[in-house]
């Protein structure tokens, strides 16, 4: 999934928790950051360090290096953490870091046949297809209704 979206389910999450929209954002970047992994391994598989390159080359091969945040291990010790957080630090912060972290795993295990896509951007493309707009559009139609 891309970050976009990651961000919009991270920060549409908070709000049905009932945070505010600075709160909210805060979950959407904590969402999007989970996938710095991608870059970082696949950077290192690679031997590459241009980060335009990695990126670019992350977007057109949809490349499934992925580390620790998006393995069962990985899942499970953060699960843990986010336990311990809410139990020995702060609620509020275990719920929005729970926000951002389950709504990313839930959107990457969703793997969209994307029968066309379209690539756009001179430096860094940004890859997009009909189903990622319909998501896209509804995660943004529900984060705005939640401010009704
Ligand atoms: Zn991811």
């Amino acid at each position: 999934m891309y970050l976009r979206t990651h961000f919009l389910a991270g920060f549409l999450s908070a709000r049905l928790f009932g945070f505010n929209a600075f709160y909210s954002i805060i979950s959407g970047i904590l969402a999007v950051l989970i996938d710095l992994d991608h870059p970082i391994s696949y950077s290192i598989k690679h031997h590459k360090l241009k980060f335009k390159e990695v990126w670019n080359r992350c977007v057109r091969e949809e490349t499934n290096a992925r580390s620790f945040f998006h393995k069962a291990y990985g899942v499970v010790l953060s699960s843990l953490a986010i336990i311990i957080i809410y139990l020995l630090l702060s609620r509020e912060i275990a719920t929005i870091i729970f926000s951002a972290y389950y709504s990313h795993i839930v959107l990457d295990a969703v793997k969209f046949k994307r029968k066309r896509h379209w690539d756009f951007g001179r430096i860094f493309i940004v890859r997009t297809s009909i189903e990622d707009i319909i998501l896209d559009s509804l995660l943004l139609i529900g984060s705005l209704l939640s401010f009704l």
